[in-house]
């Protein structure tokens, strides 16, 4: 979010003084084909922001990952597998403690937590 309001420049600049030294991005595999509409294909080129974030990155010494953001919404950060069911776009209910959450955010914890990449 901070990218798209910031402008890639001046947001790496800001994650440089924070000292950050790797970003992960998710990629919107498929999205174009299998989920396009106006908001997220035409409006926006997404594939540029990523080559413009990671051009400015690799001038700040940040590493840029990318990121399947595929089911990263299956798993609750806090009872693991099980509990987690999406109940609409943009909510994600914990079914033990009968929460819902951002889904956004349950995302992004699920996606800092993945062993499968190095964390940031
Ligand atoms: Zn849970």
């Amino acid at each position: 979010m901070a990218l798209i309001c910031l402008g890639e420049r001046e947001a790496v600049e800001w994650l440089y003084d924070v000292r950050v030294s790797m970003i992960k991005v998710g990629y919107l595999k498929y999205i174009a084909q299998e989920n396009g509409n106006f908001n997220n294909v035409h409006a926006w080129n997404y594939d540029l922001l990523l080559r413009r974030l990671s051009e400015v990155a690799e001038e700040y010494g940040i590493n840029v990952i990318y990121v399947d953001e595929s089911y990263t919404l299956l798993r609750c950060p806090w009872h693991g597998d099980g509990c987690s069911i999406r109940i609409s776009r943009g909510l994600f209910k914990c079914t033990t403690i009968d929460k819902v959450f951002n889904a956004d955010l349950i995302a992004v914890h699920n996606i800092l937590n993945d062993t499968s990449n190095p964390k940031p």
